[in-house]
């Protein structure tokens, strides 16, 4: 019954992504994969895997110097995400670790298929000499004859050969017995020494919402292009109970990876909201979603093999790299089919079911963990030596700012006894210990092997967010206006406005987007009109976005003269007192601090 739930569970999801999947360009892809998240039960992929190639992983067989490096990652990563420096430096390095090890593994695997291969041509080389230098039975039997006959003449006559059937068969046997050996075994070779096996690095990421973990991870792994899906752990139970199994996620994986096993078994799952699998205080004793679902998890984590079935809704002409096992099926959801020409029988209720290892999949949790940074300082200021004491006489409701900087001394890619403790917090203090007392079991924690904390978005970043990445949200509602078409215009004070509400909303950069649709919804709904400002009283709801005609550019112009100030400054060159007359020019002159 489980597995038939499994099943059905799976179905719409490979019907609706495989057909339309294939024709879309991967920034396309990339979009759909991060609506699917937003509207479906938390899944999300980024990986393409009809790009050209199918991505440096895929496509390299030779093993030299890398492609790029942790430092080359984190650029990439800089490019959409603002601030986070430690968190990005330290995902990129397990991301590039991961990916490191995944192509040693390759290379690996195929020098021994070589080897494998130039020891057996070796071995059928060797046989077919033996066979050459060996008679045949029946002339080995004249020969012996004529040499019986030469001194044994009248003991036997010339036809009658004693046991020469027998003989041939015998060596019928031997000759088979020889070619079965050539493909069954193989020489031991010793100057094989076993290859030392590098174990994966698994990640948790801790962070309030909204600040950039799960979007680091998804800008890293469509640079690397490895198979990668979000699975949101709220959804998770306990194997027998009502909800997902944690083993969906491999589900997830496999269908993300276009169904290639081999593929599958070096992806990325990332658990998003991991914090949700804590151990609650149950009334009726049963936690089948914590305690049980992180018993569940640590099988996989640790690695395991993990059987999927998938319904075979698919062409014969699908590109599959692996050969499933067949299976009938004679569950519900049989009969449906996907639109399109069927070379294959009609659903006939077959399943095809694969195999997973998961010991190599990396596994990067991700969390909120909210009243874990209260855990934390309450085990610091406990400490009655030490810095125990310093906290306590700060307020023992410390916030970042409170603690001693010397505590962060140990954090990675920190320099050493650095004063600025302004991106960290509590968080970044987070040891094992105190995940076992917000409702971990040690033998999970223990699979973790990196913990980072993500800070919260300081409004100044906020800021940058709205303007600097690519796609950011400024350039997309600019493009968007665009297509009406309108030209939508926003004075400085109005995008620090719109940090500042955002800040207060506490949801990170999604608050931005809120206060945007805010901001713009009646612009949008009054569309087109040709010019369209956001001033900083519009953002602060003391008067109405303003429109203007064709005609309007010279209104425009002088609205965000008078509110940024742009213009009359002393000391400013002649480009800066130009008249900003497109956002790209206006947003660099704000970004350079004008
Ligand atoms: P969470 O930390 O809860 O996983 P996400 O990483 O999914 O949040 O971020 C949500 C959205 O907010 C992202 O899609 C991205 O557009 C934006 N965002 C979050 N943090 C940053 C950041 N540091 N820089 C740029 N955009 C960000």
């Amino acid at each position: 019954m489980r597995s038939v739930l499994a099943r059905c569970r799976i179905l719409p999801f490979s019907v609706r992504l495989r057909t339309p999947y294939r024709a879309l360009s991967t920034s396309t892809a990339f979009r759909i994969a991060r609506r699917s998240s937003e509207f479906n039960s938390g899944f999300t992929s980024s990986y393409d895997p009809n790009e050209e190639g199918r991505g440096p992983m895929f496509s390299k067989n030779t093993f030299g110097v890398p492609q790029f490096y942790p430092r080359d990652l984190k650029k990439r990563v800089d490019e959409y995400v603002v601030g986070q420096d430690r968190a990005k430096k330290t995902i990129s390095s397990v991301i590039f670790n991961h990916y490191q090890n995944v192509r040693r593994r390759q290379h690996q695997e195929e020098q021994e298929r070589k080897r494998d291969e130039k020891l057996m041509r070796q071995a059928i080389a060797r046989d077919r000499n033996a066979r050459e230098r060996e008679p045949h039975p029946v002339e080995g039997w004249h020969h012996l004859a004529s040499m019986t006959r030469r001194y044994r003449a009248d003991d036997i006559s010339e036809d009658e050969y004693p046991g020469h059937h027998d003989s041939i068969q015998n060596m019928h046997q031997a000759w088979q017995r020889a070619e079965e050996k050539i493909d069954f075994y193989i020489p031991e070779d010793t100057s094989r020494t076993p290859p030392v096996k590098i174990d994966k690095s698994n990640l948790l990421l801790i962070g309030p919402t909204g600040v950039g973990k799960t979007y680091i991870l998804e800008t890293l792994s469509k640079k690397i292009n490895v198979p990668f899906t979000i699975c949101d752990c709220n959804s998770f139970t306990q194997a027998g109970y009502i909800g997902q199994d944690v083993e969906t996620c491999i589900e997830r994986l496999l269908i993300e990876s276009n169904y290639d096993v081999a593929a599958t078994e070096q992806g990325i799952v990332v658990l998003d909201e991991f914090d949700k699998i804590a151990k609650r205080e149950t009334i009726n004793g049963r936690d089948v979603g914590g305690e049980g679902v992180q018993q569940a998890l640590l099988k996989l984590v640790e690695g395991t093999k993990v059987t999927v079935n998938v319904k075979d809704n698919r062409s014969s002409s699908s590109s599959r790299s692996a050969s499933p096992i067949t299976t009938n099926y004679t569950g519900p959801g049989s009969s449906s089919s996907t639109s399109g020409p069927q070379p294959t029988p009609p659903a006939s209720g077959k399943v095809d079911q694969y195999t997973i290892d998961t010991s190599n999949i990396l596994f990067v949790m991700c969390g909120a963990f909210v009243g874990l940074d209260k855990t934390i300082l309450n085990r610091v200021s406990k400490s009655s030596m030490g810095f125990g004491s310093e906290i306590r006489s700060r307020h023992t409701s410390a916030n970042k700012a409170d603690l001693p900087p010397a505590l962060f001394n140990h954090l990675p890619h920190r320099p050493p006894n650095a004063e600025d403790t302004s991106t960290l917090t509590a968080l970044d203090l987070a040891t094992p210990e105190d995940l076992q007392s917000f409702g971990f079991i040690p033998e999970l924690i223990g699979r973790v092997h990196n913990i980072v904390a993500l800070s919260p978005l300081s409004r100044s970043d906020l800021l940058r967010i709205l303007t600097e990445p690519r796609n950011s949200l400024v350039a997309q509602y600019t493009a968007l206006f665009e297509t009406y078409p309108s030209n939508l215009f926003f004075t400085q004070k109005a995008l620090q406005a719109i940090a500042e509400r955002a800040e207060k909303a506490q949801t990170g950069a999604r608050g931005l987007k809120m206060e945007m649709e805010r901001v713009l919804a009646e612009a949008m709904f009054d569309a087109p009109t040709h010019y369209v400002l956001v001033t900083e009283k519009a953002v602060r709801g003391e008067e109405k976005v303003g429109y203007w005609g064709k005609d309007g550019r010279l209104e425009v112009e002088r609205l965000i003269r008078e509110e940024d100030g742009l213009a009359g400054v002393p000391g400013q060159d002649a480009r800066e007192r130009e008249i900003v007359s497109s956002l790209g020019d206006y947003r660099e002159a704000g970004q350079s601090g004008a």
